[in-house]
């Protein structure tokens, strides 16, 4: 299940980000779900994210803070809900997008955790990623590059893709 926890102002920048992401997207008493006489023909991988948010049995909520990131609900490694903490306004400075390009960033985590492909320690590793080489694997996966094909998660560089207007790939985490 997703949520969005915050003010009516919040649930509408999250709301407006998702219909981005994918255009059937609705957020109905601060659950989000699915407007089905809608089409995602043009977002499949932005709609693969957002259902398996939806379906999971797990609770992902979004909310709003001054640096984005994913906090696992339960951060010993095993598959767990999380926290989505949604700056609006913050984007990479390496590869500039459209707002709701972060805020699906973040969700492609909350993905990795529900499904167990990655832990704490994952998402925080020591010493940061900010260097090539140092990415971890899961940074990789969210970005898309280096054709790291372990992971079958819907990347950041997918939710560019097929954005409209279309945004530019990000080079690296
Ligand atoms: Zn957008």
């Amino acid at each position: 299940m997703l949520h969005v926890d915050g003010s009516p102002e919040f649930v509408g920048q999250v709301r407006g980000a998702l219909e981005h992401i994918d255009p059937t997207a609705m957020v109905m008493d601060r659950a989000v779900c699915f407007d089905t006489g809608r089409s995602f023909e043009r977002h499949p991988r932005g709609h693969e994210l957002l259902r398996r948010l939806v379906e999971s049995g797990y609770r992902v909520v979004i909310i709003r803070g001054t640096s984005s990131r994913c906090e696992p609900t339960y951060p010993n490694g095993m598959r767990t809900g999380s926290t989505v903490v949604w700056n609006f306004g913050q984007v990479p400075t390496n590869a500039p997008a459209c707002f709701c390009i972060g805020l699906g960033h973040e969700l492609g985590h909350a993905d990795q955790l529900i499904r167990g492909v990655v832990g704490a320690a994952d998402l925080y590793p020591a010493g940061g990623g900010s260097s090539g080489f140092s990415m971890r694997l899961e940074m990789l996966n969210i970005t898309g590059r280096y054709g790291v094909e372990t992971w079958d998660g819907v990347t950041e560089n997918q939710l560019r893709d097929e954005h409209v207007p279309r945004q530019a790939a990000r080079p690296s985490y």
